[in-house]
């Protein structure tokens, strides 16, 4: 299976790399490439939607009436990968690739004309809602309450680990809107306000020392019905095809590849007792085996892409994907914090401005540690691992 050696998807990735060269500003570029979240990273976020929308590209992966390129997904593949690769800024995940998808799918047309430009555009940081004290991998037993008072809700509760929440003016939430019926069927899919009365945000500080995650508290916080997507009680149905209709992002495949060149740009450079890192075999035997696993990952991902027969239901495959991706993610920021050896544990606190790394050191050195510390939570949020094997069981395996 030769799916990314066609000269037509040759020729497509020298266009793409072409237009990343000459749009992305190369001040962009430097802040970018510690991967590290702060204020000027988070800005240069949205300020990159911006630059991919002036050129048609901000949701490249919708459908072309909505704003999408109309790509194959090979192609879509190629260009998330080239944008990693030149050290792109992230896209605003929680906009372009879960509501999105959900509002072209299920929200009203006035719904779309308000919210969608508003996310190719970059006009915000979009938080997601999801999870609360007690109600994260049993996600159905979320207790925040939305009560229709005339033509509002009012929102009651609590949300926990809400990425990003405190950059975020506008969030989509889950929230029980029946008490009567079972769990799921009492969810809804709300959007509210982050600048509403009521609403709270209190940033959590992380063991990577940014403080990316927050609390949102919610109290009689009022928000127009006309922002409730879909159907009420149809929140849980949504959540479910946000989560899945990403089958192969949760792979993180090309945030690895780009961190395992990193490693290995590292290892060429670091050097203990006069023998450079990668020379040394048990390195390189650690580094090979990850590599491997990396490129077997690959091509399951592709496969899929290609709706090859792989003989799981589509929802297992997405759990081994965001199993085996995960994981690697972990294994290669360790790679690269071991070949920095102790200069890793002198990486700078993140702070909430940019951070200036030491002039003497090599640029790839600065935030390994902390970008290896929340690789820690790859196999926790959007589904533990734990949570992932049990889907496995069931739907690969009829356990
Ligand atoms: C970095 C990060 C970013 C996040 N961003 C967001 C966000 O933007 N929005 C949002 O809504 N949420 C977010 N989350 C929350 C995330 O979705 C939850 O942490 C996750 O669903 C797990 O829920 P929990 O933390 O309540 O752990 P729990 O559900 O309490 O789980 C605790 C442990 O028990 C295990 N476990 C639980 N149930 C089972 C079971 N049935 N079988 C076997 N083992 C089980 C879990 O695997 C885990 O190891 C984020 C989390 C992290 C770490």
């Amino acid at each position: 299976m030769e799916l990314l050696h066609d000269p037509e998807l040759d020729r497509f990735r020298q266009e793409i790399r072409a237009f990343i060269a000459e749009v992305l500003p190369p001040e962009m570029k430097a802040r970018q490439r510690t991967k590290i979240m702060n204020n000027a990273t988070i800005a240069d976020q949205q300020e990159w939607m911006r630059i991919l929308n002036r050129h048609g590209r901000a949701v490249a992966h919708w459908p072309v009436e909505h704003g999408g390129c109309g790509w194959t997904p090979q192609q879509l593949f190629i260009f998330n990968e080239e944008l990693y690769a030149a050290d792109a800024p992230e896209f605003d995940w929680g906009g372009t690739h879960m509501l999105g998808p959900v509002l072209y799918t299920f929200g009203s047309p006035a719904q779309r004309e308000h919210f969608m430009p508003m996310i190719r555009n970059g006009e915000t940081y979009w938080a997601q809602g999801f999870s609360e004290p007690g109600s994260g991998s049993d996600l159905a037993s979320l207790r925040t309450s939305a009560e229709l008072q005339g033509d509002k809700y009012i929102v009651n509760g609590q949300k926990i680990w809400t990425s990003g929440a405190a950059h975020a003016r506008w969030g989509f939430f889950l929230v029980r809107t029946d008490k009567n019926v079972k769990p799921q069927r009492g969810i809804s899919f709300l959007i509210i306000n982050m600048d509403s009365p009521g609403v709270t945000v209190r940033q959590i500080p992380q063991i990577n020392g940014e403080a990316h995650l927050c609390e949102v508290f919610l109290d009689n916080v009022e928000v127009p019905a006309d922002q409730l997507v879909g159907e009420p009680g149809m929140g849980w149905t949504y959540a479910k095809f946000l989560l899945e209709h990403e089958r192969t992002t949760s792979s993180f495949i090309y945030w690895s590849k780009r961190e395992l060149d990193r490693a290995k740009e590292i290892a060429r450079g670091e050097t203990v007792g006069g023998r450079r890192v990668c020379d040394d075999p048990a390195f390189r035997a650690r580094f090979a085996r990850v590599q491997a696993d990396l490129l077997a990952l690959e091509w399951s991902v592709l496969r899929v892409l290609a709706h090859e027969e792989t003989g799981f239901p589509e929802a297992a495959a997405a759990s081994v994907l965001k199993i085996r991706g995960s994981e690697l993610q972990q294994e290669i920021t360790m790679l690269q914090v071991d070949a920095l050896g102790a200069k890793s544990l002198r990486y700078y606190e993140p702070t909430p401005d940019a951070p200036t790394p030491s002039a003497d050191w090599p640029d790839y050195a600065p935030g390994r540690t902390t970008i290896a510390l929340i690789a820690r939570a790859a196999t926790i949020y959007g589904g533990s691992k734990q949570v992932q094997k049990n889907i496995l069981a069931k739907l690969a395996y009829g356990l």
